[in-house]
């Protein structure tokens, strides 16, 4: 393939990378974003492998690499649990970060190109900053995936002098940016080099370590926005035009998202990075620190003969509709109780589950049309004027604490304010707390019923009921 051509597959690769972006503003559109840059990757990777760079002693090693990674990505899709994903998208991203060291350490090396003067004091300077983006991605990234896998607790870590640490470490980093750059040999670089990566190492660590639970949507996009940024210095290091607009998209694209989880969680970007909101998560509430008030259980049937009675039912999904499955049990009540006349809508908070969208992804799946699906901005102000809420696995997203308890781990959260309407009932197997590790007093709420169990089994439950 001659180089013009190759130019040329590469425009277009680029142009269907920002269809499949736009694409996947909307559930609606997301698949067809989806198929777009699917053409677009296979276009790149093709132009790539028959591009004029490649030469032909090359080309079976890197078949043999798509072989294996082919075989390895298409493995991890198929057993990957839709609960998992969040920390596979972590996972992936330590990838893309491990990818942007390994290629800065080999240009580095690689003497077969000559550069001088300024342009070698260009390419040095790619070389460091692409290595550091890598390695703070690719370790931030596996302390995402061992938090969001629960493998680490989400309390978060705060060390003493913790911004001290970090502002010595980016001079640390800096001293010997300057030491790398114009370095007489390789061998004079290789030693501020490896000293910058492991710098850059621990910081990533450091800075996921700190960052309490409830911040892990903001950690979720902030990394994604890194592996972009990671991507795009693997492409200057390259010389690779693809990979620098490619990486660039989704550098911006991950900014734009962080920006959006912050404001969804009320927080600020800065704050965010200097860690500590929420706590451990998961963790049964310890006795003695639970709210005040009575705890009233319901049964499946009592929940179907309320929501038979009801005129508008509003259903707030969160991490345990993920858990349990129930979407699709979720998707059948939701078709019984319109087919009766009642005005049954969704509520979606922008943190609901593990991952940005993971909610709309589950009701897509189980087919629930688009346009009950709103946004909590869009519905918050119904719940006064709805008879059911009904409120599948989810807990922190419908904390009230958030609103009126000044010190409480997530105040200042915007949630979805499901108290206010004439019934709550939240299903969840337990009194355990949610991801933030807090406790809950909407369950102690008057109007609010706990119907306990599995989601999928009690739904399931209740539409027999309904049916019957
Ligand atoms: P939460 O984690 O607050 O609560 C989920 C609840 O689901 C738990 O309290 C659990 O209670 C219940 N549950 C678990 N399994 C089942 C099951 N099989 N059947 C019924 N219930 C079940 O989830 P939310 O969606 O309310 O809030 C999301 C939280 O995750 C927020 O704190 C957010 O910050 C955080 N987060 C979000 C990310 C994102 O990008 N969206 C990324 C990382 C973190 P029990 O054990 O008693 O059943």
């Amino acid at each position: 393939m001659t180089q013009s051509l190759a130019t040329m597959a590469y425009i277009g690769a680029a142009i269907l990378f920002i269809l499949s972006l736009g694409g996947l503003s909307h559930p609606e559109t997301a698949r067809r974003g989806n198929l777009f840059g699917m053409i677009g990757m296979t276009i790149a990777v093709l132009a790539t492998v028959l591009g004029p760079r490649v030469t032909p002693a090359g080309v079976p090693w890197i078949v043999g690499a798509l072989v294996v990674g082919g075989a390895v990505g298409l493995y991890a899709a198929r057993k990957v649990q839709m609960t998992q994903m969040p920390e596979l998208v972590a996972l992936m991203h330590s990838l893309v970060g491990l990818a942007a060291c390994l290629v800065g350490f080999a240009s580095y090396v690689d003497t077969s190109v000559a550069y001088e003067g300024a342009e070698k004091a260009i390419h040095e300077i790619e070389i460091y900053l692409g290595i550091l983006i890598g390695a703070v991605t690719f370790s931030g990234s596996v302390i995402a995936f061992g938090k969001l896998s629960g493998k680490i607790g989400g309390k978060p870590l705060l060390l003493p002098a913790r911004h001290w640490l970090n502002l010595a470490g980016l001079l640390v980093v800096i001293w010997f940016g300057a030491d790398f750059v114009g370095a007489a040999s390789v061998e004079a670089g290789m030693t501020p080099l490896i000293i910058m990566t492991v710098i850059a190492l621990l910081f990533g660590i450091h800075m996921v370590m700190a960052i309490g639970g409830a911040d892990m949507p903001v950690v979720v996009s902030m990394l994604n926005s890194y592996s972009g940024w990671a991507a795009a210095a693997t492409g200057f290091m390259l010389s690779n035009d693809l990979l620098i607009v490619t990486g660039a998209l989704v550098g911006s694209s991950g900014a734009i998202l962080s920006y959006i989880m912050c404001r969804a969680m009320n927080r600020q970007f800065l704050s965010v990075i200097a860690g500590g909101f929420g706590t451990a998560g998961g963790a049964p509430t310890a006795a003695g620190e639970a709210p005040a008030g009575e705890v009233t259980p319901i049964s499946a049937a009592e929940t179907a003969e309320l929501l038979r009675g009801s005129k508008s039912v509003i259903i707030v999904p969160g991490y345990g509709m993920a858990v349990a499955q129930a979407q699709h049990t979720v998707y059948e009540i939701t078709k019984v109780l319109r087919e009766s006349g009642i005005n049954v809508r969704f509520g979606i908070h922008p943190v609901a589950g593990r991952m940005p969208g993971h909610m709309n992804v589950l009701l897509a799946e189980a087919k629930v049309p688009y346009d009950i699906v709103l946004e909590m901005d869009e519905i918050n102000d119904d719940f006064p004027d709805t008879d059911v809420t009904m409120v599948i696995g989810a807990n922190d997203i419908v904390n009230p604490a958030a609103q009126d308890d000044p010190a409480s781990p997530i105040a200042g959260m915007p949630v979805l304010e499901v108290w206010k309407s004439r019934t709550s009932i939240v299903m969840k197997r337990s009194m355990a707390s949610g991801y933030a590790g807090v406790d809950n007093p909407l369950f102690y709420k008057d109007n609010n019923r706990m119907l306990f169990g599995d989601a999928k089994k009690m739904l399931d439950e209740v539409l027999l009921a309904l049916k019957g």
